[in-house]
């Protein structure tokens, strides 16, 4: 039964998305079955692997509003072990379309069931937002990993990000655990960089992963390719962290 685990941080531009990509297609590489599903509106993740979302059939939007089966929607990548969930456009109403919805929080959750046999892990890519699409994220996923930036107001955010957790902790999802926090955008020239991930530390203490993501440009601009940093820049500092990163990820697992 696969493990489900969403990547969150309700603020935007933190490397959300970027480690949803790279992570998953690195642990498809270690030969692990994913599952990635895209619940942005922006859809960067289904981009990212090179998906048209503005010509798909179908997509996510089917699953939460129509309870459509994912086997008809989940789409396969130039990786193996990977497939994707993906997103639209017309996910950004959907918010709106679910406020009266039975089991609003409830709908992805319902829709997962049948295909999680399939997979050793699925992940989810979140919307900067704390939204009924996050919610639904939150209300079905064992636990969340929460990427934060190497910036001055890295930890800004934080305390309204855990009071969510640990709201949905009290209502809709008991189990729901911290898998990790990653720090992304690492500059190891700055003591900017050095302090953010000190304080991250004393916050999280060891939930924090030794593996750090390091600012690179390849990272950047491998998704205007449609492509994962792994075509585009497998030797890169990029690369080489998010394989390094699912070692130990898949090290905590054990
Ligand atoms: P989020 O999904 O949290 O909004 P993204 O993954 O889209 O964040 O990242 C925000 C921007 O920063 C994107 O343009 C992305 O390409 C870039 N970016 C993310 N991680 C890195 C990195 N490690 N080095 C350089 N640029 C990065
Ligand atoms: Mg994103």
């Amino acid at each position: 039964m696969a493990k489900i685990v969403a990547v969150f941080n309700q603020k935007g531009g933190v490397g959300k998305t970027t480690t949803n990509i790279n992570l998953t297609t690195a642990l498809s590489l270690e030969g692990y079955r994913i599952l990635v599903i895209d619940i942005d509106p922006q859809g960067n993740t289904s981009s990212g692997f090179g998906i048209e979302k503005n010509n798909l059939k179908k997509s996510v939007y089917n699953a939460i509003i129509h309870g459509d089966d994912l086997k008809e929607i989940i789409l396969t990548t130039s990786y193996e072990n990977l497939h994707i969930l993906p997103s639209h456009p017309d996910l950004a109403g959907a918010e709106i379309e679910l406020t009266n919805m039975p089991q609003r929080e409830l709908r992805l959750k319902n829709s997962i069931e049948n295909v999680k046999p399939f997979y050793d892990y699925i992940f989810i890519d979140c919307p900067p937002s704390l939204g009924l699409l996050t919610i639904n994220a939150l209300a079905m996923t064992n636990t969340v990993l929460i990427p934060i930036q190497c910036e001055f107001y890295a930890l800004e955010g934080v305390s309204q990000l855990m009071n969510t957790i640990s709201l949905v902790k009290q209502g809709l999802n008991p189990q729901l655990e911290i898998e990790g926090v990653l720090m992304t955008m690492f500059d190891s020239r700055t003591n900017l960089s050095n302090q953010v991930v000190d304080e991250v530390v004393d916050y999280f203490k060891d939930k924090v992963y030794e593996t750090m993501i390091p600012r690179n440009i390849r990272l950047a601009e491998a998704p205007s390719y449609g492509q994962t940093i792994f075509e585009y820049a497998n030797a890169s500092k990029g690369s080489k962290a998010y394989l390094a990163l699912a070692k130990e990820f898949i090290q905590r697992q054990e």
